[in-house]
């Protein structure tokens, strides 16, 4: 027999399947992972496919080994390696590399073993062998009557000299035993009870089960109590046997919903995200795999958990970008979740208090099924939002990052003895420009796009069209010459707030910076949970999600950031992260406050996120894209090229883009835009990039699409080519 084998090999731009001779000594399944000569190396690789005929007409090499007792790819995911290769275009190693620890892969990882101790036999017997004058030895024979230890922690309790004598005399036996390396999670003991739903909560589980599509928004306020409907959505499955994934959008998150799932379910539970080490994350899918547990909780890459007879997938949060893998294998989670529900015949649940426009688009067309959640939990209803104008602050003399509002507000809450958190968007750092007392923002006269400054070359850039204009120095709005490039960082925040507040006041900062650590975010979030401090200043890390009972106050900075971005999302996310973040005030039985600083008060934005109007928004939201001919109504395709030698990426750019004239002739009315560019950054990790964008109506996108990627295998001549769909970022 032959086995189709993919080789485990990273450098090559092939992506080819190769044919071994399978000994007539060894079962090979399909999905095994077996060690192949390959030149004069021997090379990992997966065993595809298993037939009896060979295409090519050489003398095939036998497999060397087999190199686990089971197949590491199950079938569903040999199909769902099949489905993503076609749907995203990407190389069968890269997808079945998602599905396996990465260290698993080269054996890097291993069970990890410990020396055990347990009695040699009966302990009045073991006993009678020993002088009643040994005290510590009898002892240690008692310590080990009911249940064996590990060696490590028998020696951190008894002399490790007295330990051996035991063994030696054989009345201890040491053998090894797997200990479970498992992931931290928040650390906090107290066991929740199970509440008993709401009406609304009841209604919207209702919803969801009696619903005949296979994927439902679940549209809930922030505190609207989500997390318990997914539970007990979970609760059901798990009773018929089944088994779920719960999916949350960013590791600072995971550990707090652990906690609320672990307290509910127990062991059941495996976690699978980024922060885990090697070993956890081995240890975690391994139990997975083997059954043992029902539950996976994770980020994007929890998607691939290798679990059987999936009842449920939940993607909490479903707007996150972090959904959509913009690195090489790019993915969308969403479509992953939908091909294994459908393999599985379960549903795909995506709740938010903020849909992204395009899911809540489909619900509105009846794509997809909807429940609704309106009211908070807290019988205190919606926090209260208030817009506060910073372009009169520093008129009226106020130079601080605080309004005087926010200002009074902070202080009045810390002498209440209650918690506050200050959002700062520091991702839109430097990228805009704005005059600093009328508001003005330098955008693109074509797409209407907030531009890009560019220190390199001194230009402000639309990463749209690729159109450049002058940096402002003088704004044509009002005439002022105070231009200004956000320049606030969580540090100086920090700073001021200490001299605001008084040195008694502790203050914990959470960003890239504070969380290096594996463990820093679990630390400021436990010890702010603890009351240990009483204001949380941090980044988009700590707008999500988060249920800390005792804040009242959430102030967001510079809400403007955000809004200009250079990305035509840039207001739904600016929206769903003033919502978001506004969220975590006032969530148990304390009233909350919001406070928002902006140079841009008037524009609609606040008005919807002020009254809570997610409808508002969303049809303001998806009446400017239909207007602007962007997505939902279009797709936007970016083709990026990437080389070391500048030339040659510049030039496969120019041949993909002539294919692609002929192809716009083709499907003239189907596109709306198409250009060749430098990319925004031009080069990365020494790599020149160049790019083709383009917009199409979506009436033929599959057959475009397809073409696209047809043209791009033509053309790549030696160069890395991605062909990106809605493109969160463009740089
Ligand atoms: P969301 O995810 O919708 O923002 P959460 O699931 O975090 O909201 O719930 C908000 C708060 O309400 C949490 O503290 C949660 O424990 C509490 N909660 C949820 N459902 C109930 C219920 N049925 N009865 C009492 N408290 C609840
Ligand atoms: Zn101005
Ligand atoms: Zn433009």
């Amino acid at each position: 027999m032959i086995a189709k084998v993919i080789v485990d090999i990273s450098n090559s731009e092939v992506d080819k399947i190769f044919d071994y001779l399978i000994p007539s000594n060894f079962e090979l399944s399909v999905g095994d992972r077996v060690l192949v000569p390959f030149g004069s190396r021997s090379i990992e690789g997966f065993c595809i496919k298993i037939t009896d005929y060979s295409d090519g007409n050489f003398t095939l090499k036998p497999i060397i080994k087999k190199l686990d007792e089971k197949p590491l790819i199950k079938k569903e995911m040999l199909e769902l390696a099949d489905f993503m290769r076609e749907k995203f275009y990407l190389r069968f190693v890269d997808v079945l590399r998602l599905f396996i620890p990465s260290k698993l892969r080269g054996n890097k990882v291993k069970a990890l073993q410990r020396e055990y101790c347990t009695l040699a036999g009966d302990i009045e017997s073991l006993k009678s062998l020993i002088s009643p004058r040994a005290k510590s030895q009898l002892a240690i024979i008692d310590r080990l009557k009911d249940s064996g230890e590990y060696l490590t922690v028998l020696n951190t309790e008894f002399s490790p000299s007295v330990i051996n004598s035991l063994v030696q005399k054989g009345i201890i036996i040491k053998s090894k035993q797997e200990v479970l390396r498992k992931p931290a999670s928040e650390n906090d003991n107290k066991c929740a009870d199970k509440v008993l739903l709401t009406d609304t909560q009841k209604k919207a589980i209702e919803q969801i089960n009696s619903c005949d599509k296979r994927v439902v928004l679940l549209h809930g306020v922030t505190g609207s109590g989500k997390t318990e409907v997914y539970m007990s959505l979970i609760e059901n499955v798990l009773q018929q046997g089944k088994t779920a994934i719960a999916l949350v959008p960013e590791i600072s998150l995971t550990p707090q919903i652990m906690r609320v799932f672990r307290a509910r379910f127990g062991d059941d539970i495996a976690m699978l995200h980024s922060g885990l080490s090697d070993g956890e994350r081995y240890d975690e899918w391994r139990r997975i795999f083997e059954g043992d547990a029902k539950i996976v909780v994770g980020a994007r890459s929890a998607i691939f958990a290798p679990l059987e007879n999936l009842g449920i997938i939940i993607i909490d949060e479903e707007h996150d970008s972090s959904y959509i893998s913009e690195s090489n294998p790019r993915f969308r989670t969403l479509e992953v979740a939908e091909f294994r529900a459908h393999y599985n015949n379960c549903k795909v649940i995506l709740g938010s208090a903020t849909p992204s426009v395009e899911s809540y688009n489909n619900a509105r067309l009846n794509r997809i099924g909807l429940a609704e959640m309106n009211k908070r939990i807290s019988i205190n209803g919606m926090p209260e939002i208030q817009i506060i104008d910073m372009a009169k602050e520093l008129h009226t003399g106020n130079f601080s990052v605080f309004s005087n509002e926010l200002k009074e507000k902070l202080l009045e809450t810390i002498s209440n003895g209650n918690q506050a958190m200050i959002f700062i968007n520091r991702r839109g750092y430097a990228s805009y420009m704005q005059c600093k007392s009328c508001g003005y923002i330098a955008k693109c006269s074509d797409c209407d796009i907030a531009l890009t400054y560019h220190k390199e070359d001194n230009m402000l850039k639309c990463h749209y069209c690729g159109k450049k204009f002058k940096p402002l120095d003088i704004c044509p709005n009002c005439h002022s010459e105070s231009i200004k490039q956000g320049k606030i960082g969580t540090e100086k925040v920090v700073r001021e707030l200490q001299t605001l507040l008084g040195d008694n006041v502790k203050i914990l900062r959470m960003d890239n910076d504070t969380t290096a650590t594996k463990t820093a975010y679990l630390d400021i979030l436990g010890a702010f949970r603890r009351g240990e401090a009483q204001v949380l200043v941090g980044t988009q890390m700590i707008v999500k999600g988060h249920d800390f009972p005792n804040v009242t106050l959430v102030g967001v900075l510079d809400a403007d950031m955000s809004l200009y971005f250079s990305d035509y999302r840039s207001c739904e996310r600016t929206y769903q992260l003033i919502t978001q973040v506004s969220g975590r005030a006032g969530r148990k039985d304390k009233c909350g406050q919001v406070i928002i600083q902006t140079y841009s008060p008037k524009h609609y934005l606040f008005n919807f996120v002020k009254n809570y109007d997610y409808k508002g928004f969303f049809e303001k939201e998806l009446n400017t894209r239909q207007v602007t001919n962007f997505p939902p109504f279009t797709t936007i395709i970016r083709v990026l090229v990437t080389n070391e030698v500048e030339e040659k990426s510049l030039n496969c750019t120019k041949k993909i883009y002539d294919n692609l004239k002929e192809l716009k002739l083709e499907y003239d009315r189907e596109f709306v835009y198409m250009q060749a560019m430098k990319s925004p950054i031009n080069k990365i990790q020494n790599k020149y990039r160049y790019q083709i964008v383009l917009r199409i109506k979506r009436t033929f996108e599959t057959e475009i699409v397809g073409k696209i990627y047809k043209i791009v295998d033509n053309n790549k001549q030696g160069n890395s080519v991605f062909v990106e769909i809605n493109p969160q970022n463009m740089s």
